[in-house]
């Protein structure tokens, strides 16, 4: 890697030149950047706005998966069983699937030996557990903090072989010359209050793109508050996006974020609601169910009916929580709270809980778990005190206080479209991890783990074989960077000239409280079309509007940009699906006024149907075109490929890879 200093509009920037530069810290950049190393391709770097930050390092839950081909036990399994089960899930690419599954012994393998603490038998079988969507027993778990102990372990990896991390520096535009990606330009947070606001060049060969999900967008969302994503420049320089519709959204708690599944639930704990200023307290569900112990079923199946599912609405199934949790919020404009310390007052009888009212479902589980009794605190008590203590370490005392919770946005199936080797329609332009759109409509719990490790070596392997060329001379690629240079320059020159008051926090909550109400579990054409033309009207007079009140902020109001845009084109993909006939399906239901309503003191709004399945064959594909000024969308609806069945004849094969011609 080199460093010089250049003049561009007679501003000295920073220029650093090397072959490859990884963006982001979480496990798939990590591990894009090792394995390149191990590869051979040693002139790789890190840049990150955060070491510590990001939805790996900060995320957990009762027992993260990680999922991957069986290997242990004597039931049978193949690359290709477990490529039909990603497969399946509908709307993703069968040659992608196959890839997941192909590579994830070797992702899980490697993370094996270098400590993070997988459990294994006394024959060093990695025993594995059934997950969702899961037909084997293929997924595995180092606890509750799996994907930290990934970050952590290979963290140590990059220190070891002295790759060096950009630490503090927010990736702000990608720079791009004929269609391929030759660099980048982020801001050095330290820096900002120097003459080039702390802007800096890197004119590299290839970026790595491993910038994470776009939970900036969401209001309410389980994603950890570090974690804000950086598609919208992606979509900026051109990369489609695929399956953009298709997210994961559940109840969780807001004050800290955590998933509420598993014993949470089935300790059949009160949900209540309250005005905006606490007040006001009722058990809202109550007047939603005639048969109170329909309601105290549906709570506790949230426990492993986690993820909100529209096929799970009907005959109140548990997803109807998830919908009256909504309504409350953002209709009615109350807060939510769980309380664990008394039982829901439908079922109590003579000052007990009469388990008598509950289906043998939950009614067995709570009786072969000996927890028939108490209160809901004392039942998490008995059955998994660790979740008390790690709300007490969060600084929540479950057995004094309510816990405010919401339907918030956890996992994007979709995201940037990437070929078999992660490569984006931007040549040069690899986006791995979670930002690259492996999935469909529904895919297994733990598969996005596996994901951010396969992706990653891919678009490593890759680079390594085929993408070795030194970056372009200096005065080439500063000729080129130049018109991103002095439009973002001047861009946050205005922004730090607005006079007034910041209003960077206001601006990014309203953006935030707009996708929540249209783009996330609950959706209309209606609404997504309101908000779609909302989001592009604020984009237009962004500049003007924008108030940073110091340079310390330049960044953190460029990221609301890139939040907008990222949100504009998400918005585009959810009004075309619904334009194109799509129904309610993967964890959103979208309002049909022909479908039903799900109960009947709901409002209108929530009339919904089911998809009949027909769009699971195509994907739809979605881009920005932001050349000319105003914004342009591309759209394609693309035929799924199916799971290759190729020529797998031990020599045939043996010759191509002798031959250099797989990896291409
Ligand atoms: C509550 C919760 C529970 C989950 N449980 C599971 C589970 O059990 N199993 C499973 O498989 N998956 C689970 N997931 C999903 C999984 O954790 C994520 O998909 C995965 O960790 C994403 O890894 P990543 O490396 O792609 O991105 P991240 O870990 O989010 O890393 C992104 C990195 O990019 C950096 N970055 C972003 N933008 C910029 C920018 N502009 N400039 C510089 N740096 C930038 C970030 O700071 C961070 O370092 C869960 C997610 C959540 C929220």
């Amino acid at each position: 890697m080199k460093k010089d200093k250049r003049l561009i509009n007679g501003i000295e920037f920073e220029v650093y030149s090397l072959n490859t530069l990884v963006i982001g810290t979480g496990a798939a950049g990590y591990n894009a950047a090792d394995t390149l190393y191990d590869l051979g391709q040693k002139d790789v770097a890190i840049l990150t706005e955060g070491i510590r930050m990001g939805t790996s390092r900060n995320t957990g839950s009762d027992k993260q998966t990680y999922y991957k081909l069986t290997l242990s036990g004597n039931t049978p399994d193949s690359v290709h069983e477990m490529a039909e089960t990603l497969f399946k899930g509908g709307g993703t690419h069968g040659d992608i699937a196959l890839v997941e599954a192909a590579l994830s012994a070797k992702g899980f393998y490697k993370l094996a030996s270098i400590g993070v603490p997988f459990p294994h038998n006394r024959y060093g079988e990695y025993i594995g557990y059934k997950t969702d969507h899961d037909p084997r027993e293929r997924a595995t778990s180092a606890g509750p903090l799996t994907s930290r102990f990934m970050t952590e372990k290979l963290e140590i990896q990059i220190n070891n072989k002295g790759i060096r991390i950009f630490d503090g520096f927010i990736a702000v535009a990608i720079i791009t010359k004929d269609g391929a990606a030759i660099g980048l330009l982020a801001v050095d947070a330290a820096r900002q209050e120097s003459p080039d606001m702390g802007f800096t060049l890197f004119n590299c060969t290839n970026i790595i793109f491993a910038t994470g999900g776009p939970a900036g967008m969401y209001l309410t969302s389980v994603y950890p508050p570090s974690q804000t994503g950086g598609s919208g420049m992606a979509f900026e320089a051109g990369a489609e996006g695929i399956n953009l519709t298709e997210s994961q959204y559940g109840i969780a708690s807001t004050k800290f974020r955590w998933n509420l599944s598993g014993t949470y639930q089935q300790v059949i704990p009160r949900y209540i609601s309250t005005d905006r200023e606490g007040n006001d307290e009722r058990e809202f569900l109550d007047e939603y169910f005639e048969d109170k112990g329909r309601m105290l079923d549906a709570i506790f199946l949230k426990g492993y009916q986690w993820p909100f599912d529209p096929r799970k609405i009907e005959n109140f199934g548990s997803s109807i929580i998830d919908i009256l949790v909504y309504n409350e919020m953002q209709i009615k404009g109350r807060r939510v709270f769980m309380d664990f310390m008394s039982n829901p007052a439908c079922a109590v009888r003579d000052g007990k809980f009469d388990f008598g009212m509950l289906g043998s479902e939950s009614y067995n589980y709570l009786k072969n778990s000996n927890a028939l009794f108490g209160s809901p605190i004392e039942r998490l008590a008995h059955m998994n005190q660790p979740a008390i203590d790690l709300y007490m370490n969060n600084g929540i005392d479950l057995s004094k206080e309510y816990l405010e919770i919401a339907v918030c946005a956890q996992h994007n199936n979709g995201g940037l479209r990437g070929n078999i080797w992660w490569e984006s329609n931007v040549r040069h332009l690899f986006p791995v991890g979670e930002v690259n759109g492996t999935f469909g409509v529904y895919r297994p719990g733990g598969s996005a783990l596996n994901s951010t490790q396969v992706g990653s070596f891919r678009a490593a392997q890759y680079i390594a074989a085929n993408c070795k060329d030194e970056p372009l001379a200096q005065d080439d690629f500063i000729k080129a960077a130049s018109g991103t240079v002095g439009k973002v320059f001047e861009r946050a020159g205005r922004i730090a000239s607005n006079h007034g008051k910041s209003n960077i926090i206001e601006k990014r909550l309203a953006m935030q409280a707009r996708m929540t109400k249209a783009g996330a579990h609950i959706r209309s054409l209606q609404e997504a079309e309101n908000a779609l033309a909302e989001s592009i009207a604020d984009l237009d007079s962004f500049e003007e509007k924008t108030v940073a009140g110091n340079r310390r902020e330049i960044a953190e109001a460029l990221r609301n940009r890139d939040i907008l845009l990222t949100q504009i084109v998400y918005l585009r993909a959810i009004c075309e699906y619904i334009r194109k006939g799509g129904k309610s399906r993967g964890s959103y239901l979208v309002s049909d006024e022909n479908g039903m309503l799900p109960l009947e003191k709901l409002s209108e709004d929530f009339r919904f149907s089911l998809d009949s399945g027909n769009l699971l064959k195509k994907a739809c594909v979605v881009s920005l075109d932001a050349t000319g000024g105003g914004l342009k969308f591309n759209i394609d609806w693309e035929d799924i490929r199916p799971i290759p069945t190729g020529d797998n004849w031990f020599e045939n094969v043996w010759n191509s890879y002798r031959r250099g011609e797989i990896v291409k």
